[in-house]
């Protein structure tokens, strides 16, 4: 992500980190160098970053940079070059690619200049290499070398290979230490070609003997890469495929076959398959040497071979040799964590973990050392949510009293109740109760799969606050699901003799003021409400708590905007918005985390059936007879309208069919997105007053709608919603004591969908499915939005480090019990500064 530069960063005492002239210049640079590597990624696209294009941050940056610490010429330079940014806009690609090699230089130079007080011209440059030669020599018993010197002072590393390496952010030797390997030739499983067995996992060495590209037939996304390997035993087929616009583009492919080409010595690392050529490789990581011999050559690797990333001109050897010959200064590495800490954790010590990452002796080795990394990665990032949230706390809140006596608010609302608590809820409802009576104020999420109960601990914890003398808000993110809670607060409220009040974007303009008056003076106790509750005329009382439902249907700022209209009120968020733990701690780590995990009684787990086109007639007769027994049915699509290009089925579409034709009937009726609000609220009126048999909705009813009498949910085209969205829609059923339906209508075509689409056929729990979409389709995704603000981990997988991450949590959590801000371990402070850094919330503490 492109981001700018924040000098505002403060951890409280900002001294005990000394920041000279020389390190603002240091880590401008990086920043910018950062920058420009995302946007050589991407293809020199101008890629928008969080606020701004990246061009036009380059142009303001390039400016900003920490002046004094620069000679007159280089800035000069560098106010031309923000100029030319000016114009990225309109270069053409080879343009754009010359003015970032130019900006690189500049850098390079800068970064050059910086550490030596003056700019070194090549002939300079070759004394002090030859100097430094003779220095590394002896580097084991002087310390000329160290993590903080330029890489351009290691034997063999001229000017140019110390700028290709500085366009990778390569700058420091201790930049060279933490550029991990993307992954490993495993030679402990060096095999001939002839001694290949059909399912072994195998490393081979062999010359590359033809090699062709073609693009996939089927797929214009997709292309394959054909190579035929020979040793001295054998010969076979390897495959690889490069998914993706960039990847399997034209220029794309000749560079990776101008890579393989023809006499290029590979090692090939992958899973042995028969195919109709014989046996085969598919799809192995394939790593180019120098000689079948390579790996024996450098004697100071141990058999796992490390593989890096690597930038034009610099060879994988040439790389991995330099990376080597540094390693010794992995043991100036401090260790944040104290001895004792890392043998209760059976954790490798910081120094022997960076050793074996560049280095590992065997695979056992190499977890360890990645395992410590890991760990480091998420311990900070857990300190920094955590630490944040005890700043979030200093402040004062409204003190809310729990009355425990019978004819306390709450009680008498649980009283009225037609059914009693499960333990999940009464144990959740404990842990809302114990923050509220704290003085600091409560952040709280409540995860609950679809129709867990989560309304009623909302309002108990409302009735908390009213009870004690604060009023309340209630927001949702729709106008039907917030009316929704307005009904169903309306049916207990009269009982409790209490104010409350629905505020939405529909609210007639003289309904509104009264509404707003009540407020501030107070007389409203509790308010329902969408949106329309953090616009700027509503005004509180004492406001001493916000619940927000569906809290991921809203943005943090909006959230904020509602906490800022009281001192500081208690916030519960609730979702239902399966999440998986590790991302739930990733990006909700300041929040404490409640879990609502068991169902009410009395429910039969929902039945789910794919159903192909042909099957439509079976699905017809189950909705005839489900309604027959009394029951009512949801059909549910992707589209409004028609789409001609799609070719799917839409919402109006399919509610004319079925209400002039297959169900006529039967009373059908539609929503959608873009009805008029009464005209929705008639419709979902109907539905749950039982006037209406069939409701063709698209995704409206995905949230919230409570008809326990619904038994069947028919999803047309389901292929196109994401699991957790299929899954919440079909939260819709399978609310009443009656068996229910879910059917996964879709076209057969393609069978990666078809397999996700089986995940809900033999699922019914929300966190379980999307711990598999999160599988399938990395985190990203499954939250629905690249910029879903979850930090780039360089090492760590919340898919696959999961137990990690829950050490780290309770790691951190021991750590500020007995050090609440990090006063005594400066070097986890220091470290945490530059995440606060990385995760912009810096100046959001003051
Ligand atoms: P969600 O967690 O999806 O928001 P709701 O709060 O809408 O779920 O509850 C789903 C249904 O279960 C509602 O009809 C609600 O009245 C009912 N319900 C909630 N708690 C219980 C319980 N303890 N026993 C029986 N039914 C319950
Ligand atoms: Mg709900």
């Amino acid at each position: 992500m492109v981001e700018g530069h924040n000098k505002d960063i403060s951890i409280n005492d900002s001294k005990s980190i000394p920041d000279s002239k020389s390190n603002d210049l240091v880590s401008w640079i990086r920043s910018l160098q950062q920058a420009l590597t995302v946007e050589v990624d991407h293809g020199f696209i101008n890629i928008q970053g969080r606020t701004n294009k990246f061009s036009y941050f380059v142009s303001g940056y390039l400016l900003s940079c920490p002046s004094t610490a620069v000679k007159q010429s280089d800035s000069s330079k560098l106010k031309e070059l923000a100029l030319d940014y000016k114009k990225y806009s309109t270069m053409s690609t080879d343009e754009r690619r010359r003015i970032i090699v130019q900006t690189r230089q500049t850098l390079h130079n800068l970064y050059i200049y910086q550490e030596n007080g003056e700019k070194i011209d090549s002939k300079n440059l070759k004394i002090r290499l030859s100097h430094d030669a003779f220095a590394h020599k002896r580097s084991l018993s002087t310390d000329s070398l160290g993590l903080g010197t330029s890489i351009s002072a290691i034997k063999g590393v001229g000017p140019k290979q110390a700028e290709r390496l500085s366009s990778l952010g390569l700058i420091l030797i201790r930049d060279l230490i933490n550029y991990f390997p993307r992954d490993y030739v495993d030679y402990t499983s060096l095999k001939t070609i002839d001694k290949c067995q059909v399912g072994q996992n195998v490393t081979i060495v062999a010359k590359v003997r033809r090699c062709s590209s073609f693009k996939s037939p089927k797929n214009p996304n997709l292309s394959i890469l054909e190579l035929f390997i020979k040793d001295k035993t054998g010969g076979m087929k390897v495959t690889r495929f490069f998914a993706g616009r960039r990847k399997s583009s034209i220029a794309y492919l000749k560079s990776q076959q101008s890579l393989y080409a023809v006499g290029a010595t590979v090692a090939v690392s992958g899973l042995v398959k028969e195919s109709k050529y014989g046996k085969s490789l598919n799809d192995p990581l394939i790593e180019i040497i120098d000689s079948p011999n390579s790996y024996l050559k450098s004697k100071s690797i141990g058999q796992i071979f490390p593989v890096y990333s690597l930038t034009e001109g610099i060879t994988a050897d040439k790389f991995r040799d330099l990376v080597q010959s540094i390693l010794f200064l992995t043991s100036e590495i401090k260790d944040p964590l104290p001895k004792d800490t890392l043998i209760r954790l059976d954790l490798p010590s910081k120094k022997e973990a960076f050793f074996h990452i560049h280095n590992p002796e065997n695979p056992k080795t190499l977890a360890n050392a990645r395992r410590r990394i890991v760990f480091e990665e998420f311990l900070l990032l857990q300190l920094s949510l955590l630490l944040r949230r005890e700043l979030h706390k200093k402040r004062h809140s409204p003190q809310l009293s729990i009355e425990v006596s019978s004819n306390s608010l709450v009680r008498r609302f649980l009283s009225i109740l037609p059914f009693s608590l499960t333990d999940a809820q009464k144990r959740v409802l404990k842990e809302i109760e114990s923050d509220i009576v704290k003085a600091e104020p409560m952040s709280r999420l409540l995860q609950g799969d679809v129709g867990s109960g989560k309304t009623v601990i909302a309002i108990s914890a409302l009735l908390t606050a009213v009870q004690s003398g604060w009023q309340a808000a209630f927001m949702a993110p729709t106008e039907v699901l917030a009316s929704q809670h307005y009904q169903t607060l309306s049916k207990w409220i009269p009982q409790l003799e209490l104010n409350v009040d629905l505020l939405t974007g529909s609210t007639p303009k003289s309904r509104r003021k009264e509404i707003l008056t009540d407020l501030v003076n107070g007389s409203t106790k509790i308010i329902v409400g969408t949106h329309a509750l953090f616009e700027d005329p509503v005004v509180f009382d004492r406001l001493g708590l916000v619940v927000v439902d569906e809290q991921h249907r809203f943005g943090v700022t909006q959230r904020n905007k509602l906490l800022n209209k009281g001192l500081q009120p208690h916030l519960l968020t609730m979702t239902a918005t399966p999440i998986p733990r590790t991302l739930a701690l990733t990006l909700h780590g300041d929040l404490d985390v409640s879990q609502l995990d068991e169902l009410p009684p009395g429910r039969t787990p929902i039945n789910t059936q794919l159903i192909s086109p042909k099957d439509k007639n079976y699905a017809y007769d189950l909705i005839r007879s489900e309604i027959n027994k009394g029951h009512q049915i949801y059909v549910v699509l992707p589209l409004i309208e028609e789409s001609k290009k799609l070719e799917l089925s839409s919402a109006v579409d399919v509610y004319h069919q079925l209400s002039t034709d297959i169900f006529s009937d039967f009373t059908v009726e539609l929503l959608h997105g873009r009805m008029k609000s009464v005209e929705k609220q008639e419709v979902i009126r109907n539905f749950l007053d039982k006037k209406s048999d069939i409701l063709v909705s698209t995704t409206v009813i995905e949230v919230g709608i409570d008809v326990p009498n619904a038994s069947v949910m028919l999803i047309e085209d389901s292929d196109r919603f994401g699991l957790a969205q299929l899954h919440q829609l079909r939260g819709r059923v399978g609310r009443g004591a009656s068996k229910s339906y879910c059917l996964l209508s879709h076209q057969n075509k393609n069978k990666l969908s078809r397999q996700r689409l089986e995940v809900m056929v033999n699922s019914n729990d929300g966190f379980e499915i999307s711990e598999i979409d999160l599988r399938f389709r990395g985190p990203g995704q499954v939250l629905g939005t690249r910029q879903s603000g979850l930090p780039d981990f360089a090492l760590a997988s919340l898919a696959d480090d999961a137990d990690v991450l829950e050490l780290a949590r309770n790691e951190a959590r021991n750590i500020l019990d007995s050090d609440p801000i990090l006063t005594n371990n400066s070097m986890l402070r220091s470290l945490i500064k530059e995440q606060w850094e990385k995760l912009k919330i810096g100046n959001k503490l003051n």
